[in-house]
C-alpha cells in the first residue's frame, strides 16, 4: 500500500466512523453559544411545530434561551443544567427538544430549557456567580425548610417567574449525576408524604419504563436538600414536578449520553404524555421541618 491509499484508507475509516456516531464532538466541550444554535435550527427544522424563546438575562448579561414545542392548552417544560457541570443533562434537554419537535404532543405545549446556568455551563462549574459570590442555583428558590436564597441568581428568579406567568403545569428537572427519578417532598423534614404520593408514583413509573431507574420520594433516595427548584414548583404552584437524576457520572462521554439519552426520552416524553392536566390544589407543606436533615445536603447532585 502506498503512501496516498494509505491516507485514503485512514480518511475513510475516519469517516465511516463519525458516520456511525463512533467518533463525534466531546459533550463536555460543548458552549453554551452551540446550545443556542441547535435551538435555532431545531426551529428552523420545524417551523410548524417549534419556535425559540428567552427566558430573560442572567446576571453574568447572558440571554437564557429555550424552544416552545406544540399548540396546546396545557403547558408543560423540561428545564435542565442548573448546575453548569451537568452536561450530561443538556444533552438528555436536546435530545427531548428533538423528540418533541419532530412529533409534538397532542394538545400540549412544551416548553425545553436546555441550560439556565450559563456561565456555570461554559465553565463546566456547578455553581453560578453573582456579585462576585458563588450560588447553587438549585438551593436558591424560596422553600418552606428553608434556603441558600431566596434568588440571589437571576436566572433562578426568571425561571420561578415563568412557570407561574405561563401556568406550567407538569414540569421535568434534568441532573446528573445518580440513576434515579423522584418526587416531592425532597427537603430537610421527616414528614416527606404529599396527597398526591399514589399520582407521583405513577408518573416515576412511567417515566422509567426504559431506564429501570431508582423511583421514589427525593429525600428518601437522594438526600434532604432545601431550596430546590423541583420542591418550590410544587411548594409554590401545585406544579407535578419530578426530578431526573440522570446516569452515573458528571463527566460522560459520548456512548454514556447516547444511553442516558436512550433509555430516558422515551419515558420522559410518556411522563409528560400522561401528567395530570391541571395543577394539584393541596400542594402545601404541612410537616415539620427538621434542620439537622439539612446538614446532610452533600450538593454534588
Ligand atoms: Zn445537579
Amino acid at each position: 500500500m502506498n503512501r496516498f491509499t494509505l491516507i485514503l484508507s485512514a480518511a475513510l475509516f475516519m469517516s465511516v466512523q463519525a458516520h456511525a456516531g463512533i467518533i463525534s464532538s466531546d459533550p463536555s466541550q460543548t458552549t453554551y453559544a452551540e446550545v443556542k444554535t441547535f435551538l435555532h435550527e431545531l426551529a428552523r427544522a420545524h417551523p410548524g411545530t417549534t419556535t425559540t424563546f428567552e427566558l430573560g438575562v442572567t446576571d453574568s448579561g447572558d440571554t437564557v434561551e429555550g424552544v416552545k414545542i406544540g399548540n396546546g392548552p396545557v403547558k408543560n417544560l423540561v428545564v435542565s443544567t442548573h448546575h453548569g457541570n451537568e452536561y450530561g443533562s443538556t444533552e438528555v434537554a436536546r435530545a427531548v427538544a428533538a423528540n418533541l419537535a419532530e412529533n409534538p404532543i397532542p394538545g400540549q405545549t412544551v416548553y425545553v430549557i436546555p441550560v439556565l446556568n450559563i456561565t456555570g455551563y461554559n465553565a463546566k462549574l456547578r455553581e453560578e456567580v453573582s456579585d462576585g459570590s458563588y450560588h447553587d442555583p438549585n438551593r436558591d428558590y424560596p422553600g418552606p425548610c428553608g434556603t441558600e436564597g431566596p434568588h440571589k441568581l437571576k436566572s433562578t428568579a426568571l425561571l420561578a417567574a415563568f412557570v407561574d406567568r405561563e401556568g406550567i403545569v407538569a414540569s421535568a428537572t434534568l441532573h446528573t449525576f445518580y440513576p434515579a427519578v423522584v418526587y416531592p417532598w425532597g427537603l430537610a423534614s421527616h414528614d416527606l408524604s404529599t396527597p398526591y404520593d399514589d399520582q407521583f408514583k405513577q408518573l416515576v413509573n412511567l417515566a422509567t419504563q426504559e431506564s429501570h431507574y431508582q423511583v421514589g420520594n427525593s429525600t428518601e433516595v437522594i438526600y434532604a436538600a432545601n431550596g430546590t427548584y423541583e420542591d418550590y414548583a410544587f411548594w409554590k404552584h401545585g406544579i407535578w414536578s419530578i426530578l431526573f437524576e440522570l446516569g452515573n457520572s458528571h463527566n460522560p462521554v459520548q456512548a454514556d449520553v447516547d444511553e442516558m439519552i436512550r433509555v430516558n426520552v422515551p419515558g420522559m416524553r410518556r411522563m409528560l404524555e400522561q401528567a395530570p392536566k391541571e395543577r394539584a390544589t393541596n400542594h402545601a407543606f404541612s410537616g415539620k421541618c427538621d434542620g439537622r436533615l439539612g446538614r446532610f445536603d452533600r450538593h454534588d447532585e
